[in-house]
């Protein structure tokens, strides 16, 4: 099983999976899919997805920001969840990898609600922020030393209750203990460091998956 929380142990996973995953047919296939890729382990976990799914509805997204597509299951996730006319943009810079994502999105019926944007994502929200648009929920999941420039524009696209969900915020629990400091645990510690502290925001980091943290614009 990929993306699994390291802080739990497996049978408790299993068990969880087994008693409460609500999973399409086709979130399953594709998941299974891209369990068997070189880089499966940037899958975000299916129970990850249900928590992002539940949120989504919670909070009545309509539309909705991806930094970081990968294979899509993230974008598929949010995309079941929303109404008929909300809207996700997509942003990644993978052709290879968001091929497989418009597979799964078309068989799931839900490839009219995500506008892919193959351009990095710096570029893509500065656009959005020209248009003056105003979004509920978004997910960041890609290059950690952009996270920082990732969170402030979407902070600024955000209405205000709308939520940012970061994801791998634990890095394998490397943000936690002083020796690892190569590029992307650094920006992770200084980032982790900077929400806690943020007072535009209330925060919380839940220890599910890779570590997720919730963030709500004040
Ligand atoms: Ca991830």
């Amino acid at each position: 099983m990929n993306s699994k929380s390291f802080l739990v142990p497996d049978a408790i996973y299993e068990y969880i999976l087994k008693t409460t995953l609500r999973e399409t047919p086709v979130q399953r296939e594709l998941r299974e899919r891209t369990a068997t890729m070189p880089q499966a382990r940037m899958q975000t976990g299916p129970d990850q997805l249900q928590f992002m799914q539940l949120l989504v509805r919670a909070i009545g997204a309509r539309r909705c920001i991806e930094i970081g597509v990968y294979t899509g299951a993230s974008a598929l996730a949010v995309a079941l969840a929303i109404p008929a006319d909300g809207k996700i943009i997509a942003c990644d810079v993978s052709e290879e990898y968001t091929a497989i994502a418009r597979e799964f999105w078309q068989r799931a019926g839900v490839a009219n609600k995500i506008d892919l944007r193959l351009a990095p994502g710096e570029e893509t929200l500065n656009a959005l922020l020209a248009q003056q648009g105003s979004y509920d929920f978004a997910y960041i999941d890609a290059d950690k030393t952009n996270y920082d420039a990732y969170y402030e524009l979407v902070l600024r696209l955000l209405r205000p209750g709308g939520f940012i969900a970061v994801d791998n915020v634990l890095w394998g629990c490397d943000v936690a203990y002083p020796a690892p400091t190569d590029a992307d645990t650094v920006a992770l510690r200084k980032l982790n460091e900077k929400i806690g502290r943020d007072e535009r925001v209330d925060t919380i980091l839940l220890t599910i998956g890779d570590g997720l943290s919730l963030v709500r614009k004040m």
